[in-house]
């Protein structure tokens, strides 16, 4: 089975969130079971020197995007036995960002169409093309469009909130499709604009997304981002497929907890003391990740007597509000504005506790990698954050994490405070922080699930 899984990132390539690490270890998961899969993504700019130096110009050739013959290059990349291949065009993707260009629009019609039309330079014919999110939503209609009936598509949602919404006049100056064909509500139409992402849903074989409570969701008004029913008519190719992590990216050291917490409090300046509990979020500053609820209740949680750490980048007032948080609470709060990986993991690795109050969570990746090293998380229940975090219940003495329902700064900081009572005894704490680490978060089960619906559409 020959399958093409084409995406907008790929750790550690280039990656700015779940996306990027689901792109590098599913495929590694999928190859560990016999599947001859291999990845697709665009050569970006900001993809490190010593990987870009060292890929391989397997061919080029024109292509015909937005009524021009645009150059497309093929280079190639043997990342621990996966294929990767990059999509090269400067123009496109030599940016000051990945995402958000004022073409993208262009750029993504121009990267599915590589994606279909590349089978010649490359030698690999896929079965299946498994495309992510909306920079890959467009494939689909392009297969069809090219006719090309034996290859089968998967599509998967990773987060529904990015759609790809664009001009309808984009349909003939960029996407260059039958406007009578595709601008229709059971199509690309989205009021009056164009959804690259309903692209992906309508015309593939099969729709997933990343965990089971959130394929629910998105059928409903609330979750459903205007889309919730095509959700309902499609539920029949729909199935939620929560994410596993990979754990040679993500291995614990033998060091005690204690010392990585003592070396972090160090590293960022923060006090450096046993027993206080130190609470970590790491994060794109996003409204999505329930930051303010974090916001309106800042001054209250360090009232509770925490130390807190924040490792994230994004919306610029959240950015400015962290600074402002860490010069007021000198040696308490640790705000690092920016993305950095290795900080990432001795920040899972030293904390205590693992904040993660979304208002939506399609799977959510953090949690689980802070499960992973015994940072206990305390989340709200919704999508894939309910999935894989068990309140803890004291009189059962179940459970791997803290978790809570309404949206409320109230109830978070309720949470957060009954979280504190557990973690000042000892015991209760090291059955939840065994419970968390002892969660399976490997990709063996959600790898199979993939394959099964492969199999399925093939048939
Ligand atoms: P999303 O994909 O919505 O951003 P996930 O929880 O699925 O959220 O995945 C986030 C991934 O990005 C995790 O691997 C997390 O550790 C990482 N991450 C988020 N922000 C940063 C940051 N500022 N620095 C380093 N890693 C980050």
């Amino acid at each position: 089975m020959k399958v093409l899984f084409a995406a907008g990132e790929a750790w550690p390539f280039i990656k700015t969130g779940g996306l990027g690490d689901v792109a590098y270890s599913l495929p590694k998961a999928l190859k560990e079971k016999g599947i001859d899969i291999r990845v697709i993504i665009p050569k970006y700019i900001q993809i490190p020197e010593k990987y870009r130096l060292a890929m391989k110009h397997l061919g080029h050739k024109k292509i015909w995007v937005s009524h021009y013959d645009a150059y497309v290059g093929i280079e190639e990349y043997d990342l621990e036995g996966v294929i990767y291949y990059f999509v090269d065009n400067m123009q496109y993707f030599s940016r000051s960002k990945i995402y958000g260009e004022i073409d993208d629009c262009e750029r993504y019609t121009f990267f599915s169409k590589a994606v279909v039309e590349t089978f010649d330079i490359t030698g690999f014919t896929p079965d299946i093309i498994h495309c992510n999110d909306w920079h890959a939503a467009l494939i689909p209609i392009y297969v069809r469009e090219r006719g090309l009936h034996n290859i089968k598509t998967v599509y998967t949602i990773h987060n529904l909130r990015y759609q790809g919404f664009f001009p309808n006049i984009e349909i003939e100056e960029t996407l260059e499709i039958p406007r009578e064909k595709y601008y229709r509500e059971d199509g690309l139409k989205f009021y009056d604009v164009i959804s690259f992402m309903k692209g992906g849903v309508v015309y593939s074989d099969y729709v997933t997304t990343v965990s089971k409570s959130y394929a629910d969701e998105i059928k409903t008004p609330e979750y459903g981002e205007g889309i919730d029913g095509l959700f309902r008519k499609f539920d029949y190719k729909l199935t939620g497929i929560v994410n596993g992590v990979d754990n040679t990216v993500y291995k614990c050291s033998n060091e005690s907890k204690k010392l990585l917490k003592a070396e972090l409090q160090k590293k960022l300046g923060l006090n450096v003391d046993p027993n206080v509990p130190l609470v970590a979020i790491i994060t794109r500053l996003d409204r999505q990740k329930g930051i303010d609820l974090i916001t309106a209740a800042f001054d209250r949680m360090m009232d509770l007597g925490i130390q807190f750490v924040l490792l994230g980048s994004g919306d610029p007032y959240y950015e400015e509000f962290f600074r402002w948080k860490e010069s007021q609470y000198r040696g308490r709060v640790c705000s690092y504005i920016g993305f950095n990986q290795a900080l990432s993991i001795e920040i899972y690795s030293g904390a205590d506790m693992f904040l993660m109050p979304s208002l939506f969570e399609p799977c959510g990746l953090s949690q689980m990698i802070a499960m992973e090293y015994g940072t206990v998380p305390i989340v709200r229940e919704t999508g894939g954050l309910k999935d894989t975090v068990t309140p803890y219940n004291e009189y059962t003495g179940q459970g791997n994490g803290f978790s809570f329902i309404d949206a409320t700064p109230e109830v978070m900081l309720k949470i957060i405070n009954y979280a504190i009572t557990i973690y000042r005894d000892k015991k209760q704490w090291d059955l939840i922080v065994k419970h968390a680490k002892e969660r399976d978060s490997s990709w063996n089960r959600p790898a199979q699930e993939y394959i099964d619906i492969y199999k399925k559409v093939l048939n």
